[in-house]
């Protein structure tokens, strides 16, 4: 349920939440521009007993939320939602460039892809330090060094870090060293990693699984969500069809369907969605037109040499340019950068 406050007095506001935690249901607090509201989440078959609250004069109304998702929604918060990460913001008209390598593999090599993603006006550094791998026999990620060098990355570039987590026990340790925690395509249903990163306090980077429907993501995001954590980015990074041509397809439609249901911001990954390089500038193009809040790209010194994902991995030459070719497009779109 949502109830509409008709004070933003805290003293109200706490009052109404401790109202609400006894009837034996969670408050999410949501200061918008214009009004304050609480989010009542819980059990969904009592939830008509929320209604009482709408005889405290600092209450405005309670109303139902309509929609599955209850706080991914935009019934409860009308605006965009801006994330922070470190010094950078997603969303809400600040366009936001994750750049790195697939995954971590060594000292020079996560420095030198730092170097060259920040020079070429990168704002977040990823590298993947535990990786989802179809095969046992690849090459698994450089695990805690691998976190450990790409933090030191970041400092040293001044860019926060990202990396993907994959079990609820790899959360305190992936959460030391990375400013953003990436729950990758294969984990989007693995429920009780999405409550653990919920009840971190880092920002969460949640990618479409490749045979996930919008709401399953759009649920997804609400276990997040729900554990308190309000601080979620959705990646959009292909799903899989019967096309072979690519590696996936990327569902370029998602973005502005996601933005007609959710304040969350929306980011595409055009490199897992395509799996070619050279397919990567016309899909950022693409992104930023539909109305993306920002980009995650693989970029790798050398591609040939890369201990995964190297046929869709940019060389810092190309990644530079097409830093370049984007700024048109996120002008034409209003965003900061
Ligand atoms: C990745 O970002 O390195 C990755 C494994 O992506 P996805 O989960 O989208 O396949
Ligand atoms: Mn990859």
């Amino acid at each position: 349920m949502i109830i509409v406050m008709a004070s933003r007095d805290s003293k109200d506001v706490n009052h109404v939440v401790h109202k609400i935690e006894e009837l034996g249901y969670r408050a999410h607090i949501i200061v918008g521009v214009e009004r304050t509201v609480i989010a009542a989440v819980g059990d969904e078959r009592e939830k008509y007993r929320l209604t009482v609250l709408e005889s405290l004069p600092y209450v405005e109304q309670v109303i139902p939320i309509l929609k599955p998702f209850k706080l991914a929604g935009l019934e409860v918060r009308h605006e965009p939602s801006v994330i922070h990460c470190g010094k950078v913001k997603i969303g809400a008209g600040n366009f936001c460039v994750v750049a790195g390598p697939c995954s971590v593999e060594s000292r020079d090599q996560i420095l030198e892809t730092a170097r060259v993603c920040k020079e070429a006006g990168a704002h977040m550094l990823r590298g993947g330090a535990f990786k989802p791998r179809t095969s046992p026999y690849s090459f698994q990620g450089m695990e805690k060094e691998g976190l450990i060098l790409l933090e030191e990355a970041g400092k040293k570039f001044d860019m926060p870090v990202v990396s993907e987590v994959m079990t609820p026990e790899q959360v305190p340790l992936v959460a030391q060293h990375v400013d953003m925690l990436q729950v990758g395509a294969r984990n989007m249903q693995n429920f009780a990693l999405l409550k653990a990163v919920g009840q971190s306090r880092k920002p969460v980077f949640l990618k479409r699984g490749m045979m996930s429907t919008i709401n399953e993501f759009l649920m997804s995001a609400e276990y997040v969500l729900s554990e308190g954590n309000p601080n979620v980015v959705l990646c959009e990074r292909g799903i899989r069809t019967f096309e072979t041509e690519t590696r996936n397809t990327l569902d370029i439609q998602a973005v502005p369907v996601l933005k007609k249901y959710t304040h969350l911001p929306v980011v595409v990954d055009p490199s897992h969605a395509s799996g070619h390089w050279d397919l990567v500038p016309s899909m950022s193009k693409a992104s930023i037109a539909a109305g993306a809040d920002g980009l995650m790209i693989e970029v790798h010194p050398c591609p040939e040499e890369a201990f995964s994902d190297g046929p869709q991995s940019l060389r810092p030459e190309k990644f530079a340019t097409l830093m370049q070719e984007m700024v048109p497009f996120l002008e034409l779109m209003n965003y900061k950068w």
